[in-house]
This record gives C-alpha cells, structure tokens and sequence, in this order.
C-alpha cells in the first residue's frame, strides 16, 4: 500500500481543485447479498481508495476544504470484538484517525445525522448520485429539510455537482507510484497468462487454464482478477467476453486468454492467443500475423498528442487490409473501412484506459466532444482481434471458428510508449 502521504498530496489537491465552500462526499458502494446471509466479495471504490487507502465497507470520507479543525472526516464501523469475531478485525474510530489520516472519524450510523451539519451554509455539494440509494434518500430529505428551516439548520448548498469529473481526471494521469504498482501487476499477469502458454495440452479444459492462472495470481501477491478471466477454444474465442471456460480443448485449436490481475488495488489487462499443439496451422497463422501486425503498429502509433481514436484507426488499417488478403472482404480496403465492412471481423475498440479499474475512469473526448490529447502518465490497452465464427459461410472455410485478440498494456511516456505487458511472449514462434 501506499504510505499516508500519498492519499494526504490527493485529498488536498481535490480540496484546491472542488474551492472553498463546498463539501465533498464519497461513500462506499453497499455490500450486496449472495444468497441467505453470505455476500458478494466486498470490493472498496476506487475513488475512495485512492483519496484514503481505506478498504472497509460502510465507510464515507467527507472533505470539507474551509472547515477549520475537521477538513477530512471518515465515517466508519466502529471497533467491536464481537463482530470482529465473525468478519474480521476493523481500523476502527482510532484507526481512521491514526493509520489513515483523518481529522476526526465516527460511526457510520453516525453519517445521516451529521449530513445537516456538515452541509450547513456550504454552496456546493461534491456528491456522486446513483451508488448508494439510501444515502441518495437521506442527502435530499436533509437538503429540503434544511430549505424547509434554514434558519434553524442552516443554508443548503445551492448546487450539486458530480465530483467525477473532477476526481477521474486525477485518476487518469498516473504517478510514479501508481506505474511502479501497475507494472508489478502486468508482470504478474504477464507471468500467469505465460505459464498458461506452456501448459496447454488436448484434452484439458478452458477452466483448468483459468485455474492455473489465477492461481499464479494470488500467489504472487494479487488479490485476484480484475474482471473475469476469459479462456476461450476454438470457436468459443469468437465471443468477446465468453466467461463460461467450460469447453474441453483440443488439439490444434488456439486458445484466447484474457485476464488481468488486481495487484493493491490497480488492474493488470493483457490478451494472448496461441495454438494447443506445437505449432500454428496455416490458416491460425495467416490470421494471427495480421493481428499481430495491427497490435504493433498500433503501439508505434501511441506517444503523447496523438489521440485514441487515431491509434484504432491505425490498428483498422492493418486489419481491414489483412482481411482482404485473407479473403474475408473483397475490394479496396479503404472502401471497406469507409462503409464499414471490416466491422464484421473486428466489432470493438482498441483501447481503454486502464488503472485501479480495469477499464478505468477518465474522459475520451474533451468537454467539446473532440478526442483528447494522450499525455506522459496515461495508461491504456491495445487490443485489436479477428473473430470469424464458424457460422460464418461467407468466410474461407480453413478461417471459420478462428477468434484472435493480442492485448498489452502501454504506457504513455514523454518520448513514446511503454509496454508494461512485455514479459508475455507474442511473436508466433514464440507462444507455440
Ligand atoms: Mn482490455
């Protein structure tokens, strides 16, 4: 984890950016019920992680920029040996103050009544609507209550403002840190998605390669995927975000992996495909050269200034013309790019951006709808793909059920690009 100071430089640059008079609130997502009384894995908000650290449920940080002794307060569960008993031990009213740097902290039973207060003859509110229903009930019942007695309760903000904007864009450009954290969890994928490679044998099943690789995750230190892995064969691979990893592999079908590691909270993304066998057919071959080719023009293509939408043009380019040669498209492949054909074979994105989400928050556009500018500390995946599926009669029939992506996590840098999945071979000799 990052030490204090780290979240203490955010808050404080947050507090210069939202300006005086406002208040600032971020409460962690509710936990959500499985089945009986067993929930889903809790996982903290990433915009509260990356302001405190704090990884508990129930938990809400409140910044107030002008307030003199309480600019940071944490609401937290309280310190309880019995409940820690059944989940856990907790930071607690001390902890939050001691270990993560608030001003002062209490219960979070405590939050609902506080709000009057805490809102009380501030201008803005800096809240994000939507996350938590009842804490979106209880903000609005105290700002009426408030314009219902203002007098006695004091002036409600005049305007409610979604403090995303603001945050995400923090969030988009990356410290040192965050780079030397994100490429430890690249290394880790990297490492996993590479043991993978070599282990593939006929007859072993996609979630057997699941197994493994998340295996190596949390072995390394990860704390597990950062969305759900995706181990595709043969036919399967043609689904972008296949998750069923049932299918038994056989030999000679190429198998898609794409996984990422959650590595202290920031997400590793990477994709590979290679063939179960020792060696590509001609035909995987053919497809996952001119994969391969538009995923490294792609990367040449990334430096700062240019923009997203460049890059996947770029990466269209590559892909329309290979689609030509390998007879999936006939015609000019400019005229295939302008109507649109190649999207039949390659129906997504290249990129997003990547951080302790794995398609990570951060605006695309500017604030006038123009593609942005990539800056040094931008990270972002290159992920172009060819999906024929076997349905497909109009494609060559040695094409029919090939699905390919290649996906590396790049780095922009003040010179260029940084390819932070680089320890995952991707030469067609190479992942055989
Ligand atoms: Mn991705």
């Amino acid at each position: 984890m990052f030490p204090p100071h780290i979240h203490r430089d955010r808050r404080e640059r947050l507090m210069q950016l939202i300006g005086p008079r406002s208040v600032a609130i971020f409460a962690s997502p509710p936990e959500v019920l499985r089945n009986g009384d067993s929930h889903f894995p809790f996982r903290q908000s990433s915009d509260l992680l990356y302001l405190t650290g704090f990884g508990e449920p129930k938990s809400t940080l409140v910044l107030k920029p002008d307030d003199s002794r309480e600019r940071v307060v944490l609401y937290v569960r309280p310190r309880d040996p019995e409940g820690e008993t059944w989940t856990g031990r907790r930071a607690g009213i001390e902890g939050a103050v001691a270990t993560y740097g608030a001003d002062a902290a209490y219960p979070s039973d405590q939050l609902g009544n506080h709000l009057a207060k805490l809102l009380a003859n501030t201008e803005e509110l800096h809240y994000s609507v939507g996350i938590d229903k009842n804490l979106d009930a209880r903000v609005v019942g105290t700002i009426a209550a408030m314009r219902a007695a203002e007098r006695k309760l004091g002036r409600a903000p005049t305007r409610i403002v979604d403090p995303r904007a603001t945050l995400h864009e923090m969030r988009l450009h990356k410290s040192s840190e965050e780079i030397e954290t994100m490429t430890e969890a690249a290394n880790i994928a990297g490492e996993a998605i590479t043991a993978a490679m070599r282990a593939v044998r006929p007859g072993m099943t996609e979630y057997q390669l699941q197994a493994l690789v998340e295996q190596i995750f949390r072995n390394r230190g990860a704390n597990g995927p950062s969305f759900p892995t995706i181990v595709g064969c043969g036919n399967n691979a043609t689904t972008l975000h296949y998750e069923e990893n049932s299918a038994s592999i056989e030999k000679g079908q190429l198998v898609l992996i794409d996984a990422g590691a959650e590595y202290q909270y920031y997400a590793s993304d990477i994709s590979r495909t290679f063939p179960c066998g020792r060696s590509f057919a001609p035909a995987q071959r053919d497809c996952y050269k001119v994969v391969l080719a538009a995923q490294e023009e792609a990367i040449r293509a990334v430096r700062p200034g240019t923009t997203i939408d460049k890059i996947h043009q770029r990466a269209v380019e590559v892909l329309a013309a290979g689609m030509v040669e390998l007879g999936l498209l006939r015609g000019d492949p400019s005229q295939r790019i302008a109507d649109g054909a190649y999207k039949k074979y390659y129906m997504h994105r290249t990129s997003h951006w990547l951080g302790m989400d794995a398609h990570d928050v951060g605006d695309y556009t500017t604030r006038n709808g123009d593609a942005r500018l990539l800056e040094p500390g931008m990270v972002l995946t290159i992920e172009p793909g060819l999906y024929i599926p076997a349905s497909d009669t109009e494609a060559p029939a040695s094409l029919r059920g090939i699905g390919i992506r290649i996906e590396d996590d790049v780095l922009v840098t003040a010179d260029g690009a940084r390819v932070l999945t680089a320890s995952a071979p991707k030469q067609p000799d190479e992942v055989c």
